[in-house]
């Protein structure tokens, strides 16, 4: 071999050797970028594939460790999403508004209830919860709650939250829990509505007090005329007739009370023990109107009942002795409110697939602001004119309660000094539908 051949052969191996390492640094280096991109799309919840390129060394241990971990990390976070798509639907579907904040009152998550509680939009996530709701007692829970460590409850009042000044307060039962820390990095605030609650619970003591009240009345009347026959007034033949004729008037009284409040809570209780079928109620509401005719001519009052002829066939599905009740307080109502020579009608007729009762009078009305009232138990416009009238205030809300079980609506139309008018309506049964009740 002369001196040139083995040059050449020596630079023909240099430059194979330059290009073999070459070659390994480039598959290395795509190796290194697969391995780039795979963990870029595994941060980015993308499917991942297995590294192809074939080489040892550093880069090689690297992308087969990254063939042997990616799937179980894709399935983890696979499983994260999951979870975490489950919390939100859980929290989504909470009647409780739920917001979790960090340790400076930024607002981190709300679920839906307390989005639309406190109307917080889209963008306001990572916003001060101070520039997001403007209610002081919401900001106060959210701090007590941060001081930690324990949970903070607390029921607050919140004035007009729809952004409507006039918006009705409402009461939230608030139930805050700080992350665990010290000091805790965030809490979460639970905020339940407790405004129909706190209502009803009113409603209730509001009852109670009401119809003590009421009872105590005639039971005091009693006691004092019972004394005072006792320590004499017995033997006085000019009192002891009217003592005992009051007695009796309180006594019926009192049964009257104990029959109304009965009835509403037979009502209230959901289980009526009405039983509603198929009834004509023409011959019902002529027997309950007559019944009433005496007391109204002794007050010389013109009464008159109108039916119109197809009002006389017409049959809704009602217990007999509901429409009784509904009829008898309306009627009975009219003649206790219209002064001697007023007039009171009573009618009843069909209007499409409903059937009308109007009982309207020429009394003493009802003023307006009290209209929406009349309805609730123990309202009552003039308590000594009603009770002197022999009223429980409890008329209007047993019919109200009535009519609503049978599926009807009652309304009320008055002028002071002009007269009042009712207006039953009732769903007519449909046609063909053969009433249960004997004609009149
Ligand atoms: P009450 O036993 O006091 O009559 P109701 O519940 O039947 O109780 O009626 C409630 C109140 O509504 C009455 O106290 C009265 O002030 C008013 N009211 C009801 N019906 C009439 C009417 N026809 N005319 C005038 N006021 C009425």
């Amino acid at each position: 071999m002369t001196a040139t051949t083995a040059w050449t052969t020596a630079a023909v191996l240099g430059v194979a050797w330059a290009a073999a390492l070459a070659t390994l640094a480039v598959r290395r280096a795509r190796a290194l970028a697969e391995v780039g991109l795979g963990v870029q799309s595994l941060g980015e919840g993308r499917p991942v594939r297995p590294i192809q390129a074939r080489v040892g060394g550093a880069a090689g241990r690297l992308a087969r460790q990254f063939n042997l971990v990616a799937p179980g990390l894709e399935d983890r976070l696979a499983q994260l999403e999951g979870d975490r798509q489950q919390l939100r639907a859980v929290l989504g579907g909470l009647a409780e508004g739920v917001v979790a904040v960090d340790a400076r009152s930024r607002l981190v998550f709300a679920n839906d209830a307390a989005d639309r509680l406190f109307d917080l939009g889209p963008s306001a996530v990572g916003r001060l919860v101070a520039e997001l709701i403007r209610a002081p007692q919401v900001h106060e829970a959210i701090d007590a709650t941060l001081l930690g460590p324990g949970p903070h409850r607390a029921e607050i009042a919140v004035p007009g939250l729809e952004g409507w000044p006039r918006a009705p307060e409402r009461s939230f039962s608030v139930q805050g829990t700080p992350l665990p820390g010290n000091p805790p990095p965030g809490a979460v605030i639970v905020f339940q509505d407790v405004t129909e609650i706190r209502r009803l619970e009113r409603v209730r003591q509001d009852f109670v007090a009401n119809a003590s009240h009421e009872l105590k009345t005639p039971l005091a009347a009693i006691k004092a005329y019972t004394e005072t026959l006792i320590d004499g007034a017995l033997y006085d033949e000019e009192v002891n007739v009217r003592f005992l004729s009051q007695i009796d008037d309180q006594a019926d009284r009192l049964d009257r009370l104990i029959q109304d409040l009965l009835s509403l809570a037979r009502l209230e209780s959901g289980h009526d023990l009405y039983n509603h079928i198929p009834t004509n109620l023409a011959p019902v509401v002529r027997r309950s109107v007559e019944a009433h005719r005496a007391r109204a001519e002794a007050k010389e009052i013109r009464y008159k009942l109108d039916i119109s002829a197809e009002a006389e066939r017409a049959v809704a599905v009602a217990d007999e002795e509901a429409i009784r009740q509904v009829v008898d307080n309306l009627v009975d109502n009219a003649i206790k409110y219209t002064p001697d020579g007023g007039r009171i009608s009573v009618n009843l007729s069909v209007e499409r697939s409903t059937i009308a009762l109007v009982v309207a009078d020429t009394g003493i009305g009802i003023p307006r602001d009290d209209l929406p009232r009349i309805f609730e138990r123990f309202y009552r416009v003039d308590k000594a004119r009603s009770r002197e009238m022999g009223g429980t205030g409890l008329g209007l809300s047993i019919v109200k309660h009535l009519v609503g079980s049978l599926g009807g609506t009652v309304a009320v139309e008055s002028r002071p000094g002009v007269g009042t008018t009712f207006t039953v309506r009732l769903p007519a049964a449909a046609e063909g539908v053969r009433p249960g009740n004997e004609p009149a």
